[in-house]
């Protein structure tokens, strides 16, 4: 079993400035639909870490502290109102027919050395009980009924919940986790505040990371308009429609209060996958390929690949914004493989003992990171479940570059820009010299896997150079004699 300090969380947008400056996090690796992936030592090798379905259902244990308190010390929502609400949050995902996820609570949060009085209202109390899910004894779902822990962690004050995954098995699976609220946006009094509908969402989205998600990028651009006009809490029907509830950052208005659907398609997609029902099969397709540098052989990881089901002209309604499904290209391969040749440092001897690794080094890179897959064919790989029956485009962009840390999307910690710069759809021909704006449909149908739609990105940096050969070295370069211009002279003249 292995530790994690790893938190996502879900901000409030109206500071976004702040937010991000602010959001430096612990968190270790990311992944596009899943959350945490498996390497060579670790978990299933290129498989999410998932809940265990054989021992559905998971079990929970919620604070028995208000869920919300103003500040001037009134119950806003009791304890019981709160146990309620939770158990509607979790049957969101429950409800999702696809996807085989049950729930049931255990009772209150054990008492551990630290924590005896059944609330969870401080720092240290938090602390405790954050440790006895880090041994696996169990999953919390902590109510910060006027945002006190968060304040005493240092956490920024707009910080809605968030969630970790405390315990992980080495066969793969999630052993415990824990989700916490900040009640302070339900207290009618301290601002911003959040309409139930708004809050639940965000501790849903909370939950999803529960399950193993990471976030999704889909629809950035209604995002990015928000941010520049300001105006959040505005969104157009059909982009909100297809805005995963993991999107990062919560900034429209709830999806219960614009009348859709509690979660995304995106959303509904990946929990399906993670956690297939019989219905499964019966209702996706999954759409894979490469992403490929210019040369058309390099795979390049981190890529945001959506496939976007095409308008019906004949609906008022916009599909190709409604429903879109994505995920980062390489979030089965590590982000970081290991080298020794310059991230092993600070030596220490002797090796094994006193606190000195037994690789000599107090900074020992060479195993790299302990998630993610070293299989080379994963390395620009992405596999996207799309809803059966209907055509799709395939689309790649970069991962929006304050997309870091606890709002972190796909395998690297810190998201790259697009090479090449050039945003593109799929076509049957790709080169790197095509028409980005071409896009072939694909069509699916369920149960069908379509391999090899690989997107050759458009005018990134040269991989190889012209001398290439397989013994290549640095030094070959400057050992290639260059003729000189009265040798040329003389090769024209014969
Ligand atoms: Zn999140």
């Amino acid at each position: 079993m292995r530790r994690h300090h790893s938190f996502r969380w879900r901000m409030a947008a109206p500071v976004l400035a702040t937010c991000c400056l602010l959001m430096i996090s612990p968190v270790a690796l990311h992944a596009g639909g899943p959350l945490f992936v498996g390497g060579p030592t670790f978990g299933v090798d290129g498989q999410p870490f998932t809940w265990n379905p054989a021992t559905m259902p998971i079990k929970y244990r919620v604070d028995g502290g208000p869920m919300s308190v103003a500040p001037s010390g009134q119950v806003v929502i009791s304890n019981a109102q709160g146990i309620t609400r939770v158990q509607q949050m979790l049957q969101t995902w429950q409800n999702v027919s696809t996807a085989a996820v049950s729930f049931s609570n255990a009772g209150p949060i054990l008492p551990v050395a630290g924590f005896s009085d059944g609330d969870v209202s401080s720092a240290p109390e938090f602390a405790a009980v954050a440790g006895s899910c880090q041994s696996g004894a169990q999953s919390p779902i902590i109510f910060d009924a006027n945002g006190r822990v968060l304040a005493e962690l240092g956490a920024d004050p707009l910080i809605i919940g968030f969630s970790g995954q405390c315990a992980l098995s080495k066969s793969g699976q999630i052993i415990s986790d824990l989700v916490l609220l900040n009640g302070a946006f339900q207290d009618g009094v301290t601002q911003p505040q959040l309409d139930a509908n708004q809050f639940n969402e965000a501790i849903i989205h909370e939950m999803g990371h529960f399950l193993g998600l990471d976030h999704s990028q889909i629809n950035l651009d209604l995002f990015l308009n928000a941010l520049n006009a300001g105006q959040f809490g505005t969104c157009d029907l059909d982009d909100l429609a297809g805005l995963p509830l993991m999107f990062p950052i919560s900034f429209c208005q709830a999806r219960l209060d614009a009348g859709l659907p509690q979660l995304a398609p995106d959303d509904m997609a990946w929990i399906s996958k993670l956690y297939p029902s019989t219905n499964f099969a019966k209702t996706y397709a999954t759409i894979s390929g490469t992403i490929l540098s210019s040369d058309g052989q390099t795979p390049v990881q981190g890529v945001n690949v959506i496939a976007r089901q095409l308008d019906d002209s004949a609906t008022s309604k916009d599909e190709s914004r409604r429903v879109a499904m994505s995920v980062v290209s390489g979030y089965r391969f590590t982000q970081n493989p290991g080298q020794t040749v310059t991230s092993n440092y600070l030596p220490c001897t002797p090796p094994g003992q006193r606190g000195c690794p037994v690789g000599g080094f107090l900074d020992d890179n060479s195993a790299g990171d302990v998630f993610g897959s070293r299989n080379s064919s994963f390395i620009g790989s992405y596999d996207i479940p799309v809803l059966a029956g209907a055509s799709y485009t395939v689309e790649v962009e970069s991962v929006f570059g304050a997309f870091i840390g606890g709002s972190g999307v796909g395998p690297l910690r810190l998201p790259i820009a697009l090479p090449g710069g050039i945003p593109e759809f799929w076509h049957q021909t790709e080169t790197s010299f095509d028409d980005p704006t071409q896009a072939d449909p694909i069509s699916t149908s369920p149960g069908q896997t379509i391999p090899g739609t690989d997107v050759i990105l458009n005018g990134t940096q040269p991989t190889f150079d012209q001398f290439e050969d397989p013994g290549a070295n640095l030094l070959r370069h400057d050992l290639v004699p260059m003729p000189r211009e009265d040798e040329l002279q003389q090769r024209e003249d014969t």
